[in-house]
């Protein structure tokens, strides 16, 4: 089943001068699918993470994400959507110092009708990361990897088509970025696909599709073990 679908991608930045980002780019990610998106310093991988995540549209072309294209959404309409299909785990993680590990991962679900419930999911999401018995743990308590883990439990907690993240190992060590890998391995095995922005090569050979950008453009797709051995990216 196909979760995302990008078509003839374009999109531009006003600011002062017209930045052509992204220049008609063409892709789909399969559920389960554990992709990553390499490239050079502005090629326009943020710009794309952005798109897929619904956090903006498209200058032209369309994305499809879960089968909902957001361009004729209200802003409500578009937050709405992005919390059901999307979620999100970033390098520098932002949790809440003030909240607990539980509490952080419940946060996405503090308008919802039912707090036990939700409260309960993220029980379940920490003991499966690993991390039942930190519950309790404020974030400044945990190390890196686990800060990560609260992380991607936390991106689960609305049961997400997608998982975007960016650098996602950057801060950690490499035995700690393999135990979040293989975390995000998990996740694909749920049939969520996992999106990754990623300078760094053996992230993106853990990954079945790696994408690369170059100057707003995408190259073919290859399998990641042959970018890995010809060395194609940064
Ligand atoms: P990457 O993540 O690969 O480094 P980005 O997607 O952040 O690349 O940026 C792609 C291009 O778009 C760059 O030339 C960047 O300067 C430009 N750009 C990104 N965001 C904006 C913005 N909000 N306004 C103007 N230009 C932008
Ligand atoms: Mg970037």
């Amino acid at each position: 089943m196909v979760v995302v679908e990008a078509t003839d991608v374009v999109k531009e930045y006003e600011s002062g001068e017209t930045v052509r980002a992204l220049k008609g780019v063409n892709f789909e990610i399969e559920a389960g699918e554990f992709v990553a998106i390499v490239g050079p310093s502005g090629s326009g991988k943020s710009t794309l993470l952005n798109l897929v995540g619904l956090l903006d549209t498209p200058t032209s072309g369309t994305v499809r994400v879960a089968g909902e294209d957001i361009e004729d959404h209200s802003d409500r309409e578009r937050t709405s959507v992005r919390k059901s299909v999307v979620g999100f785990v970033f390098q520098s993680y932002y949790l809440i110092p003030t909240l607990t590990a539980l509490e952080n991962v419940v946060v996405p679900c503090l308008l919802d009708r039912n707090p036990a419930e939700a409260e309960q999911r993220a029980v379940d999401l920490l003991e499966r990361v690993g991390l039942g018995d930190r519950l309790d743990h404020y974030p400044d308590e945990l190390s890196g990897g686990q800060k990560q883990r609260v992380a991607i439990a936390r991106s689960l907690i609305n049961e997400p088509d997608v998982l975007l993240t960016d650098e996602p190992t950057g801060n950690l060590d490499r035995e700690t970025g393999e135990r979040v890998l293989d975390e995000f391995d998990r996740v694909t095995d749920e049939g969520v696909a996992v999106v990754t922005v990623t300078h760094d090569e053996y992230v993106a050979s853990f990954a079945d599709r790696v994408l690369h950008l170059v100057d707003g453009e995408l190259g073919t797709d290859a399998p990641s073990v042959e970018a890995v051995g010809g060395g194609v990216f940064e």
